[in-house]
């Protein structure tokens, strides 16, 4: 731990010495070690009380295949906590300028359908590829994979307000990704998504002119609600929820043992005729192309099954 002093209010903050960004537990205000306040700092609004947010939990895991029919009724929340989680958030304009070469083939001697030769040249290609990307960088501790790539929302974007993070007794994480870095690492991404693009086009690049403009970044916190529940029995199930759209990030399924012994006879079942189809194959030549297919559709239907039935964790698709 170090020692900080807020540059607005003054107060001795200790922190951890790879934080980037601080934010005063005092006074709200956010900065850099030895740096001026920040103010780009936003946070998305808290729009799902405790309340609300596991009633849409519960909503959605009632849709998961397998869980017990009256999970609606038996779910009961064990106990439930916010995180504002930190990320970057960079709009950024990419323009490069190429000149390079193309191999470009020439089909000779066209005789029934087929050409006789074929001959290779290199052309010469010059273009100008342009993109506007938005780059959403998690910034802070290391997290579940799950909040990591979080692709979060930005709509509805405000300035942060300690006084909210503080009504829900939230614990606010800091970003270990200075503003300096997270601007490199967004003209980075831009730049190897523009790059794929040109190399799309052209094998060889002789020479690329850059220009990259970034119009406009900010520093974003997320308030996440962690959320433990029974369903039950003893075991606790884990979930996480967006408190500003109530996207449930994962959860952990409670299935019912009728839904796993039913998803393990399936999936024998399955692979049962896989094998089948096996046999077939090579013993019954004539059948030989019957076999194969079975083998194959059937062996990807046990796979498909065992997977959807034995995954443990659930996520919701974008809203
Ligand atoms: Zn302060």
């Amino acid at each position: 731990m170090t020692q900080l002093t807020c540059p607005n209010c003054g107060a001795n903050l200790s922190v951890h010495p790879s934080d980037a960004i601080i934010t005063c537990e005092y006074c709200g205000t956010s900065f850099p070690p030895g740096g001026e306040k920040m103010k780009n700092h936003y946070a998305m609004k808290v729009n799902y009380g405790q309340g609300e947010a596991f009633d849409t939990l519960r909503a959605y895991l009632v849709k998961v295949p397998g869980v017990s029919n009256d999970l609606a009724s038996i779910i009961s929340m064990k106990d439930m906590s916010m995180t504002y989680y930190p990320y970057w958030v960079y709009n950024v304009k990419g323009t490069i300028s190429y000149v390079g070469r193309d191999r470009k083939a020439t089909f000779r001697d066209k005789v029934k359908r087929r050409y006789s030769s074929i001959s290779w040249e290199w052309v010469e290609e010059a273009g100008r590829e342009e993109q506007t990307r938005q780059i959403r960088l998690y910034a802070g501790p290391s997290v579940r994979r799950e909040i990591q790539n979080y692709p979060i929302a930005t709509r509805g974007r405000r300035y942060f307000n300690l006084k909210e993070a503080q009504k829900y007794t939230a614990n606010i994480l800091f970003s270990r990704v200075s503003e300096e870095q997270a601007r490199r690492q967004a003209i980075t991404q831009t730049r190897g998504m523009i790059m794929s693009r040109i190399q799309k086009e052209t094998e060889n690049i002789e020479n690329a002119r850059e220009n990259f403009t970034v119009t406009d970044h900010a520093y974003v916190h997320v308030p996440i609600y962690s959320i433990r529940f029974t369903a039950g029995g003893g075991k606790v199930y884990e979930a996480a929820l967006d408190a500003s759209n109530g996207r449930v990030l994962y959860s952990d399924i409670p299935r019912t043992t009728g839904f796993k012994l039913k998803a393990g006879f399936t999936t024998i079942a399955w692979f049962i005729i896989a094998i089948a189809g096996a046999v077939i194959m090579l013993l019954l030549s004539p059948y030989f192309y019957f076999g194969l297919g079975l083998a194959i559709i059937a062996g990807i239907l046990g796979i498909m099954t065992l997977i959807l039935s034995f995954r443990q964790t659930a996520a919701e698709s974008a809203r």
